[in-house]
C-alpha cells in the first residue's frame, strides 16, 4: 500500500485546515457508483450522490485536492472562457440560454455549499477584469452588454479612476467590475468538501490511483487500484487533466479533447496590514483581459497571490517563480522589495473550444472535464450533473454533453508542439497590444 502523498509546497499546502488522511483502498469493495479523482469534480458528484441515497466510493490517486483544485488562482468567474456568442454559436440560442442559468447556478451552488457544510475557506465576493489596451475596454462594453442580455445585472463599467480606486495599479485603462465573481482559498474548499462527502456516507480513499476500468458481466463496472478493486453499477470519471489511459474508451473519446497545460503561482512574504489594503482596498480579485492572462487577489494573511503564464515543460519552480514575478512587477512596480516566498504548478485541463467536455463512455460511465481555468465554479455543477444524468434524469447534463468538442490537432505526439505555437503566437499578440 502506498504512503498517502504529500501536497506540493505552496502557500495553500502552508495554511490548510486541519484535515483527515483517508485510507487507501484494500481489497474487494462493491458500491453504487465508483467516483474517480478527487477534486472538486469528483467530491460533487459524489456529495451529490450520497444525498441521493447510492452508496459511494470515491478513489483518488493522491489526496483529496491534490490537482487543480488545490492548486488553483481560487477566482470564482461569471459565464464561460468564451463568449455567450460562442456559445450560441456552438449549441444554439435555447442551449446557451441554458448554458448561462447553469453557470450562475454553479456559483451559487459554491456558495450554498461553503455555508451548509461550514467550510472556512475565506469566500470573498467583488471580481475586477482590467482592461490593459483600448481593445480590452471595447470587449468590456461587449461582455456586459452581453451578459445584461441574459439578464444578469451584478456588473458594472470602470473607467480609469474607477479601477484605480479597487487596484492601485497605473496598468489598467479601465474594466469592469462583478459582484458575481470572487475568490476563495481553494485547498480548504477542497479539504471542505470532502469532509462533507464523508459525512453524508461517501467511502474515500487516497493513495488510490485507478489504473483499470472494464465493464464485466450484468452492466458491472469493475475499477483496479494497487491494492484493490471496486465493483459499481456506475462510474464517474473526474481525472480532468491527471487522469491516465484507465480503459480503450478513455484513450479513444477522452484524452485526445484534452490537453493538460502547465500554469503556475507565487505568493509574496506578507505585505501587512496597511500596504495589502492600499493596493486592493475592496479585497476584489483581479484578472487582466490578455489571451495568456494574469490574475491576482491578497490572502487573509496579506500576501499577493499572482498567478498566470504557461509551461509546457518541468521547468525549475525557481525560475518560473522569477518569470511571474516579473510580471507582477508591471502590474505593482512598488513591490520591488518584495521577495517570494511560495511558487507553484498545476495543470489545467483545457478543450479546444474552451468549454467543458462532459460525456458517456457507456451509459453507466460518465465524465466531465476540460474546464478551460473555469472551473473553481463549474465543477461543482458538473459534479450535480453526472449524478442526476446517473439519477436517471440526464436532460441537464445532455445540455453539456451536446456541446461539440473535436481532438487536438497533431495526435498524441504533436499536439503539445502544436499547442505550444498556437500560444505563442496569442502571447505575442499579447506583448505588441493587438
Ligand atoms: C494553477 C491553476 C490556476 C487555476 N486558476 C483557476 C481560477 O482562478 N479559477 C477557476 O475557475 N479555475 C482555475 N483553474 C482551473 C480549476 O482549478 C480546475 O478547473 C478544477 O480544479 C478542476 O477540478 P477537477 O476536480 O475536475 O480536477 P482536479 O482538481 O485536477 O482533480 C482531479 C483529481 O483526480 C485524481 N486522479 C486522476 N486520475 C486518477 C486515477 N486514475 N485514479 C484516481 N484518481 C485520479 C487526481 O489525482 C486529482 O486529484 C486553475 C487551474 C490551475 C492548475
Amino acid at each position: 500500500m502506498r504512503p498517502a502523498a504529500v501536497y506540493p509546497d505552496s502557500w495553500y499546502a502552508a495554511t490548510a485546515n486541519l484535515h483527515a488522511v483517508y485510507p487507501a483502498l484494500a481489497g474487494a469493495v462493491s458500491c453504487d457508483v465508483a467516483v474517480v479523482g478527487g477534486g472538486y469534480t469528483g467530491l460533487s458528484a459524489a456529495l451529490e450522490l450520497a444525498g441521493r441515497g447510492y452508496r459511494v466510493v470515491l478513489l483518488e490517486a493522491e489526496r483529496v485536492g491534490w490537482g487543480a483544485s488545490g492548486r488553483n488562482g481560487g477566482q470564482i468567474v461569471t459565464g464561460y472562457n468564451k463568449s455567450m456568442a460562442v456559445a450560441e454559436t456552438l449549441a444554439g440560442r435555447d442551449d446557451a440560454r441554458k448554458l448561462w442559468d447553469m453557470g450562475e447556478e454553479a456559483k451559487a451552488l459554491l456558495a450554498d455549499r461553503v455555508a451548509r457544510h461550514h467550510i472556512a475557506c475565506d469566500l470573498r465576493w467583488g471580481y475586477v477584469l482590467g482592461a490593459l489596451r483600448r481593445s480590452h475596454l471595447a470587449e468590456c462594453d461587449a461582455m456586459l452588454a452581453e451578459w445584461q442580455a441574459y439578464g444578469y445585472q451584478k456588473a458594472r463599467l470602470l473607467d480609469r479612476d474607477g479601477v484605480r480606486a479597487l487596484v492601485d495599479s497605473p496598468a489598467y485603462l479601465g474594466g469592469l467590475y462583478d459582484d458575481g465573481g470572487g475568490a476563495l482559498h481553494p485547498l480548504n474548499y477542497a479539504l471542505g468538501l470532502a469532509a462533507a462527502a464523508a459525512r453524508a456516507g461517501v467511502r474515500l480513499f487516497e493513495g488510490s490511483a485507478v489504473t483499470g476500468l472494464e465493464t464485466a458481466g450484468g452492466g458491472i463496472v469493475r475499477l483496479t487500484t494497487a491494492g484493490g478493486v471496486v465493483s459499481a453499477r456506475y462510474a464517474v470519471l473526474a481525472g480532468n487533466a491527471h487522469l491516465g489511459p484507465l480503459s480503450p474508451a478513455v484513450t479513444a473519446r477522452m484524452r485526445p479533447r484534452l490537453m493538460p497545460v502547465g500554469t503556475y503561482i507565487i505568493a509574496t512574504e506578507r505585505l501587512g496590514e496597511e500596504r495589502a489594503r492600499a493596493l486592493l482596498p475592496s479585497g476584489a480579485a483581479v484578472a487582466d483581459m490578455n489571451f495568456v492572462l494574469n490574475y491576482f487577489r491578497m490572502s487573509e494573511d496579506h500576501r499577493l497571490l499572482f498567478g498566470g503564464g504557461v509551461s509546457y515543460s518541468a521547468r525549475q519552480p525557481a525560475r518560473l517563480g522569477e518569470r511571474l514575478r516579473r510580471l507582477m512587477l508591471k502590474v505593482f512596480p512598488s513591490l520591488a522589495d518584495v521577495p517570494v516566498a511560495y511558487c507553484w504548478e498545476g495543470l489545467v485541463g483545457i478543450t479546444i473550444n474552451r468549454f467543458p467536455d462532459f460525456g458517456r463512455l457507456a451509459p453507466n460511465i460518465v465524465y466531465a472535464q476540460g474546464f478551460s481555468g473555469h472551473g473553481v465554479a463549474l465543477t461543482g455543477l458538473a459534479g450535480r450533473l453526472m449524478a442526476e444524468a446517473v439519477a436517471g434524469t440526464a436532460e441537464r447534463f445532455d445540455v453539456f454533453a451536446r456541446i461539440p468538442h473535436r481532438p487536438f490537432p497533431g495526435g498524441r505526439r504533436l499536439r503539445m508542439p502544436a499547442l505550444v505555437l498556437a500560444m505563442s503566437w496569442y502571447r505575442l499578440r499579447d506583448v505588441l497590444g493587438w
